[in-house]
C-alpha cells in the first residue's frame, strides 16, 4: 500500500495564507483526528472539494488555527487517492505545526512533484501534461502560461496518442503479413503505409521544429547591450526596462561589469546584459569589463548594438560592428533628440534592422518593444498548447520523426514488412517517451525530482 503524504504546496515566503496537501490512502483517516468542522461531523464525510470551516490542531490537540479545509475522495481528485487540501493562515508556526500534526498521525514528507507523479502514474494526465504543470508553475508571460494550460489539458498527449495509435494499427498490418511471400501481399497495403507515414513525418517534424521558439517562450532570451563608452547603452537598458538600474554617467567607461535586467515584452521575455563600452584601453580593469563583454555579446541571441547618433563613426563603432557579425543584431541609433551626426547608411550596411530612439525622451523605444519579437521570430505566434517548451519532448520527436521517415523510405521502395515493422516500431518507442506510455523509470524519476515540493 502506497504512502500517504503531506506537504506546504504554497512557496517558502510566508504569505496570508498558506496551503498544505495531504495524498494517499491515510489521508480522511488523518486529517479527521487533526481538523475539526465548526458545527460537528467528520471532514472526511464533506462532498468532494467543498471547503468547510473549522479548528486545526496542533500534534498535542491545541487549537492552532481556525481556516479552511477540504477532501477530495479517490479517485476522483488530482493524485487520483484520497486527497485533502489544508488553506490554513501562513505562517511558518502555523504550517510547520500542521504538518508535523499530519506527519504525527502518519503521514510522510512528499518528494518534490510527487503529487503530480502520482497523477502521472494513476492515468490522470500523460507525462507531456505532467511537465505541462511545471511550465504553469514556473510560467514568465501570460502567453507561456496559457500555452502550458493547454498542453496540461492534453494537447500535446492527444495529438501524439493519435499518431501514435496509427503507427501502432500499421505494424498490426505488417505483422499479419510478415510471413507472406512478396508476390502475395496485397501492394495497398504499401500504398497506404506510405501515406500514414508520410503524414507523420511532416507532423512530427513540423512539432519538433516549434521547439526554437518554445525554448524562448519558457527561458527567455539573453541579449547583450553593445556599443562603445557613451553611447548610451545604460540610459537604454534603464529606459527599457523602467528603472535607474544601471548606472549612467558622462565618464566612459563607468559600467565595467555586466548589470542584468530582465523585461516582458509581450511573449518574449528578455535578458538583458549592460556591458562594458568597447573601445581600445590600456586600464587592467577596463580590459576585464570588455572581455567580459565580448564573452557576453558571444552567449546572447540576441545584440543591441548601440551607436550614438549625435557623433561620427569611431574605430570602436568597427569593433563593436565586427563584434556582432553572424549575430541576430538590431542596430540602435540612440540620442536621436540631438543632431544628427551618424552616417547611417553606413550602419544599414551592417545590419538587417535598424532603429532610431533617444533612451533620454523616450522617442521610437515602441518601435523597439515592436521590434524585438519579430526579429527573434516570435510574433505572430499561437499559444494554443503546439508549442513545445520541452527539450526531452522536442528531442523524442526528432527521433519519431526520423523513423518514421525510414519506414516511409522502406515502404516506398516496398521491402520486406520487418524493415518497416522495425522503424515504425522505433517511433512507437519514442512517441511513447513523451506520452510517459513507454518511458524507464529513471527518465520519470529525473523529470519529477526537477518539480518543486508540494507539487
Ligand atoms: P554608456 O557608457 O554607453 O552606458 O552610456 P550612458 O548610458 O552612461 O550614457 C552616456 C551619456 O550619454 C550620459 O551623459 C547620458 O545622459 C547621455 N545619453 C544617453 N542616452 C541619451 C539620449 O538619448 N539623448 C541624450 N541627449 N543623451 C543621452
Ligand atoms: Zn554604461
Amino acid at each position: 500500500m502506497s504512502k500517504t503524504i503531506a506537504a506546504v504546496a504554497t512557496g517558502p515566503a510566508a504569505g496570508p495564507i498558506g496551503i498544505i496537501r495531504v495524498s494517499g490512502p491515510q489521508t480522511l483517516a488523518i486529517v479527521d483526528t487533526i481538523f475539526t468542522p465548526q458545527g460537528g461531523g467528520a471532514l472526511s464525510e464533506r462532498p468532494n472539494r467543498l471547503l468547510t470551516y473549522g479548528a486545526l490542531h496542533s500534534r498535542d490537540g491545541k487549537v492552532i488555527d481556525h481556516c479552511l479545509c477540504c477532501v477530495m475522495h479517490a479517485p476522483n481528485s488530482y493524485t487520483g487517492e484520497d486527497m485533502a487540501e489544508i488553506q490554513c493562515h501562513g505562517s511558518p508556526a502555523v504550517l510547520s505545526e500542521t504538518l508535523s500534526a499530519l506527519f504525527a498521525k502518519g503521514a510522510v514528507q512528499a518528494e518534490p512533484g510527487e503529487f503530480t507523479r502520482r497523477a502521472f502514474l494513476a492515468g490522470k494526465m500523460d507525462l507531456s501534461g505532467a511537465e505541462a504543470v511545471h511550465d504553469l508553475v514556473t510560467a514568465v508571460t501570460t502567453q507561456a502560461a496559457e500555452n502550458a494550460a493547454a498542453q496540461l489539458d492534453g494537447v500535446v498527449g492527444t495529438h501524439i496518442f493519435e499518431i501514435r495509435q496509427q503507427l501502432v494499427d500499421l505494424v498490426a498490418e505488417f505483422l499479419a503479413v510478415v510471413d507472406y511471400p512478396d508476390e502475395e501481399i496485397d501492394s495497398h497495403l504499401f500504398d497506404s503505409a506510405c501515406e500514414i507515414l508520410h503524414r507523420a513525418t511532416s507532423e512530427l517534424y513540423d512539432m519538433a521544429e516549434t521547439y526554437e521558439r518554445g525554448r524562448i517562450l519558457r527561458e527567455g532570451i539573453p541579449c547583450a547591450i553593445l556599443g562603445r563608452p557613451n553611447a548610451g547603452k545604460s540610459s537604454l537598458l534603464n529606459a527599457l526596462a523602467g528603472v535607474d538600474r544601471a548606472i549612467v554617467t558622462n565618464i566612459p567607461g563607468t559600467t565595467r561589469d555586466v548589470i542584468e535586467e530582465t523585461i516582458r515584452i509581450g511573449a518574449v521575455v528578455l535578458r538583458l546584459y549592460d556591458t562594458a563600452g568597447l573601445r581600445d584601453t590600456q586600464d587592467p580593469v577596463e580590459k576585464m569589463g570588455i572581455d567580459r563583454a565580448m564573452k557576453q555579446a558571444q552567449a546572447s541571441s540576441l545584440i543591441l548594438a548601440v551607436f550614438d547618433s549625435s557623433d561620427h563613426i569611431s574605430d570602436d563603432d568597427l569593433m563593436v560592428i565586427a563584434r556582432t557579425h553572424g549575430k541576430r543584431t538590431i542596430a540602435v541609433l540612440n540620442k536621436s533628440d540631438l543632431p544628427s551626426e551618424l552616417d547611417v547608411q553606413n550602419i544599414q550596411r551592417h545590419f538587417d534592422y535598424v532603429v532610431s530612439v533617444s533612451a533620454k525622451t523616450g522617442e521610437g523605444l515602441q518601435e523597439l518593444y515592436d521590434l524585438i519579437p519579430k526579429v527573434v521570430g516570435m510574433d505572430g505566434m499561437s499559444f494554443d498548447g503546439s508549442t513545445i517548451t520541452n527539450a526531452r519532448q522536442a528531442a523524442a520527436l526528432v527521433r519519431a520523426a526520423e523513423r518514421c521517415e525510414e519506414a516511409f523510405v522502406a515502404a516506398q521502395l516496398g521491402m520486406t514488412p520487418d524493415a518497416i515493422v522495425m522503424d515504425a516500431e522505433g517511433a512507437i518507442a519514442a512517441l511513447g517517451e513523451i506520452t510517459g506510455q513507454t518511458v524507464r523509470d529513471d527518465i520519470v524519476s529525473t523529470i519529477f525530482s526537477k518539480f518543486c515540493v508540494g507539487k
